[in-house]
Order: structure tokens, then C-alpha cells, then sequence
């Protein structure tokens, strides 16, 4: 316990950041925000209603009159100053996120904040490097293909990850030249206004707008409203659908990065590999514990050749017993608390129907007690079930510490469960025979599978899903063209003909 990384101090209150400012919610009033380490409130955040989400958005759309004019250097130097005040401040950043979302701190430190910090460089880098096109058509007729800002951007986040989400979205859209409106997570708004504190001042007024509240209520009038031109959201598969309804109504383009239900599949050759690459596919399968299961990607479903079941689902199970779970605040713990209250229900209802449909339970299946004010926090056992692709624990997303896992006797029948799921977002393939190596991947219906790895997510590798996992491709700067409009500037040099 003396290890401790420190709690912040938080204040009283959080309001939203409007036009360059922070400014109350109209209504005068707050809610609870709970951390999840002790289930107790420690700050109140703005509850906000249409009336700001107008004013927001009358700002950011103000605002785009001169942003949009900026040059990219202008721009890119400004991503590049956010991204060292993060870096300043990172281990400031890594607690705030921690006590408001309840991840360890370990990985907070190591993996939301600093991937946040790249991915700001990687932007204000990319548009730096980028050159138009222009196209000859015929001798006296040329097409000018010029990239655009789109205008104001809504921007729906989800609190599994709540930085690294706000600056996968804001970090494009500002290096594409639009002003944002984003709308936190009711469940954790206090990393994001912090780091407004932080960076607020090198940002123009109505450049970034932060209005915090609840998506029910705020998700439609801030997607419908006429000013705005585009909205990109993340969260689950059922508010992505709603969010689609919204920008029907705008006639607007939407981005969505949405749920999954990941396959993480185990060919037999991986037994026979050397210690070292086997250690690496232990620790693979091990990573549905990472983030506690809050993680779209979650590779929550694990398919073993039967060939290679016993020994490597033994190797399995002892690995997880070392999870070191517990404070998140305590930098040598591995899994900290689930986010939210509802979260943790909501796990231990699918760990009560994997009981109840007959998955086998290998290990785990309840909560997490460590005594002392813990005990009123959110955790989870890391929890393991053996049991058939068809069972609800297979094919609905948990978002929790619960691993569905089958076997497969042959590579047609690996990819026909691994693609047996309304999800396509991720997938983990893991052989050293190098015909499966590329045909596998190839054959899953996913935006990313990763190979021999897991759970990397660098900027400049697109990111994004395939059927009800969402639209778009984040992380990467194809990213850019869904904050563009395409202009194209048909120029005649004949002088005769129309
Ligand atoms: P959620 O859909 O309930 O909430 C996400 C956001 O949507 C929150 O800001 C919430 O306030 C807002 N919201 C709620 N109702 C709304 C409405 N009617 N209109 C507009 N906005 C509304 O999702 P969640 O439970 O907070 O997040 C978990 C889900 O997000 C999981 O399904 C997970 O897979 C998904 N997720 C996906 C990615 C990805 O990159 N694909 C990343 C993180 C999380």
C-alpha cells in the first residue's frame, strides 16, 4: 500500500469549456462523478442541457471562420505544443485518468497518455507532409483536387478510454482544420477537463468546445443541430446506431468505432515454438484481462487448436492466476476496477448466465474483494469459460474480464468461428507457419488482426471496423479525409469550346 501513486487533487466542481472558457452548465447544475477505485464520489461535473450544446456550437462554428483559414505549420506547431504539455505532465494525467475511470495506473503511465502524446505528433507530422494533386485531363483541361475543412465536428466519446479516445478524435480533426464539440462520457468527464486546463490556453477560442452531460439527453440536439458537419462517435454497436439516425436527419457524414467480440485464435505450431515466442502467445491470450475486458478489442473469445488445448490453456490458466489485481493507484497491478457501478452488474449478470447456459467456469467467475475501502469499489475476478461459439457469453460483448473459449480442428473451422459474430473490429492470429501467418488474416472479416501480437495500437496503423463494429478508420491519416470535404477545381485553357 505504501507504493501509491498519490490521488490528484480534484476540484470541487467541473464545468464545460466553451469559446476559450470555462463556463457553468445553464441549468446551475452538477452531477456525482464516483471513482471506481472506492466507489465514492470525489467531484461533480457540469450537467448540461441543449442550451449548451447551442452555445458550443455557435462558438465552434464562429470559430471556423478564422481556424479554417490557419496554415498548416500554424496548425501542426499547435498539436505539437498539446503534445508536450502532455508529456509535462504525464504522470499528472496517468493518475487523473486513473481515478476517474478506474484503470491501472500502470497502464495509464505507460500506454493511454503516451499513446495520446504520439498521436498528436503524428498528425501535426502528417499534415506537414502531405502535397495536392492536380490532373491533366485532356490538352486543355485540368482537374485541381484541393482537401478542405468539413466545420464543426461532434465528437461522442466513451469512458473505456477516455483521453486516448478524446485525442484519437480531436488530434485529426484539428490537424484537418475543423473546430470540435465533444461530449465526454457521463461516466468519466474529469481526465478531459483537466487536460483542458492544461492545454486551453495554446487552443483559440471555439476551437474545442468540451460540454459534459448526458449522451441521452445531449446526443441528438449536439448531432442535428444545423451548424454541424460532421460527427464522429465511439461507444457501443446500439448508440452508434442511434448516433447514425441523428446525422441521417443532418444529411451529415458519421464516423463510428463501435463494439466487438475479437477472436484470438491459437494454431498448434505455437507449442512447438521456442520458449521465448510461447511465453509471448501466453501473455497474448492473457490480454482479455487488460484494461479489466474494457477494451472494443478485447480478445474475448479464444479459439485453441485441439491438438494443443490441455497444455496450452494449463499455461493459460497458471499465467492468470499471477494477474496481480487490486488498487489501480498501485503501479505494480495489472487489472484495476471496472468503470462504472453498472459495469461490474453488468459482468457479473453474463458470468451468472455463462453459469447458467453450461460454459464451463476454468476459473474466476466472481467479484473482487480486497478489503477496506475497496470493497466498495468495482472489481472483477479475471474470469474463464469453456463452452461453444453459440453461447450468449460467445456472441454478446461483456466489456468485462471474461473469456469465452472453445477449440477448432481445422483452419475452415477456426475461420468459421472466428467470423461467427455480428463484430468485425479485431482479431489475434498466432502461428509460425508461414502459409497461415498470411492466409488466416486474410480471411477474417476484421479491420485489424493482429499477428503474432496483440493490442498494439501505433499511430500510422488504421484502426477501425468491419460489419457492426463500426465505419472509418482512426489512427491513421486516411483518418483525415472523413474531417474533409474534396473540392475540385475544373480549369479550362481552351478558349473556344464549354
Ligand atoms: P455508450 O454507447 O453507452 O456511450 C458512449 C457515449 O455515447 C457516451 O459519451 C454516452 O454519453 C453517449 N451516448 C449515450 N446515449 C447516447 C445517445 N442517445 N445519443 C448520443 N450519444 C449517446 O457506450 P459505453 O457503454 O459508454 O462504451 C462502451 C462501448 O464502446 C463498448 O461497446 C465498446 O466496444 C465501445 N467502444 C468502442 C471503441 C472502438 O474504438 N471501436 C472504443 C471504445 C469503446
Amino acid at each position: 500500500m505504501d507504493n501509491l501513486i498519490s490521488k490528484p487533487n480534484f476540484k470541487e466542481k467541473y464545468d464545460n469549456f466553451v469559446n476559450g472558457e470555462f463556463k457553468n452548465p445553464s441549468s446551475g447544475k452538477y452531477f456525482d462523478v464516483f471513482s471506481p477505485i472506492d466507489g465514492k464520489v470525489f467531484t461533480k461535473a457540469a450537467h448540461s442541457n441543449v442550451q449548451d450544446i447551442e452555445l458550443a456550437v455557435n462558438a465552434a462554428s464562429e470559430a471556423f471562420k478564422t481556424w479554417s483559414k490557419v496554415s498548416v505549420t500554424e496548425r501542426s506547431n499547435m498539436l505539437i505544443k498539446i503534445a508536450q504539455v502532455m508529456e509535462d505532465n504525464l504522470e499528472y494525467l496517468a493518475a487523473v485518468e486513473t481515478v476517474d475511470n478506474g484503470k491501472a495506473v500502470r497502464e495509464t503511465l505507460a500506454a493511454d497518455i503516451p499513446l495520446a502524446i504520439d498521436h498528436f505528433r503524428y498528425f501535426a507530422g502528417v499534415i506537414r507532409a502531405e502535397e495536392g494533386s492536380i490532373n491533366e485531363l485532356d490538352n486543355d483541361t485540368v482537374s485541381l483536387i484541393v482537401h478542405e475543412p468539413i466545420g464543426v465536428v461532434a465528437q461522442i466519446i466513451p469512458w473505456n478510454f477516455p483521453l486516448l479516445m478524446a485525442v484519437w478524435k480531436l488530434a485529426p480533426a484539428l490537424a484537418a482544420g475543423n473546430c470540435v464539440v465533444l461530449k465526454p462520457a457521463e461516466n468519466t468527464p474529469i481526465s478531459i477537463m483537466v487536460l483542458m486546463e492544461l492545454i486551453g490556453s495554446i487552443i483559440p477560442p471555439g476551437v474545442v468546445n468540451v460540454v459534459n452531460g448526458f449522451g441521452s439527453e445531449l446526443g441528438r440536439p449536439l448531432v442535428t443541430n444545423p451548424k454541424v458537419a460532421k460527427a464522429a462517435f465511439t461507444g457501443s454497436t446500439a448508440t452508434g446506431r442511434l448516433v447514425m439516425q441523428y446525422a441521417t436527419e443532418n444529411i451529415v457524414p458519421v464516423t463510428l468505432e463501435l463494439g466487438g467480440k475479437s477472436p484470438n485464435i491459437f494454431f498448434p505450431s505455437v507449442m512447438d515454438a521456442d520458449d521465448e515466442f510461447l511465453d509471448k502467445a501466453i501473455e497474448g491470450a492473457v490480454l482479455y484481462c487488460l484494461n479489466q475486458g474494457e477494451v472494443c478489442t478485447c480478445p474475448s473469445r479464444l479459439l485453441i487448436h485441439e491438438s494443443i488445448y490441455d497444455s496450452f490453456i494449463s499455461r493459460v490458466l497458471e499465467r492468470i492466476k499471477q494477474v496481480k489485481t487490486g488498487n489501480p493507484l498501485d503501479p505494480t497491478v495489472m487489472m484495476g476496477a471496472q468503470a462504472s457501478k453498472v459495469q461490474k452488474d453488468k459482468i457479473l449478470t453474463y458470468i451468472k448466465l455463462g453459469k447458467e447456459e453450461g460454459a464451463e467456469l476454468l476459473i474466476g467467475g466472481d467479484e473482487n474483494k480486497f478489503g477496506g475501502d475497496l470493497d466498495n469499489g468495482y472489481y472483477i475476478q479475471p474470469t474463464v469459460f469453456k463452452g461453444d461459439n453459440k453461447m450468449r457469453v460467445f456472441q454478446e460483448e461483456i466489456f468485462g474480464p471474461v473469456l469465452a473459449v472453445t477449440t477448432f480442428k481445422t483452419n475452415e473451422e477456426a475461420i468459421e468461428i472466428a467470423n461467427d459474430t455480428l463484430y468485425g473490429l479485431g482479431a489475434g492470429v498466432w502461428t509460425r507457419d508461414a502459409h497461415e501467418l498470411y492466409q488466416i488474416p486474410r480471411a477474417i472479416h476484421a479491420g485489424r488482426v493482429w499477428t503474432n501480437c496483440y493490442h498494439a495500437y501505433p499511430a500510422g496503423a488504421p484502426f477501425g471496423g468491419y460489419k457492426q463494429s463500426g465505419i472509418g478508420r482512426e489512427n491513421h491519416k486516411m483518418m483525415l479525409a472523413h474531417y474533409r470535404q474534396t473540392k475540385n477545381i475544373l480549369i479550362s485553357y481552351n478558349k473556344n469550346k464549354l
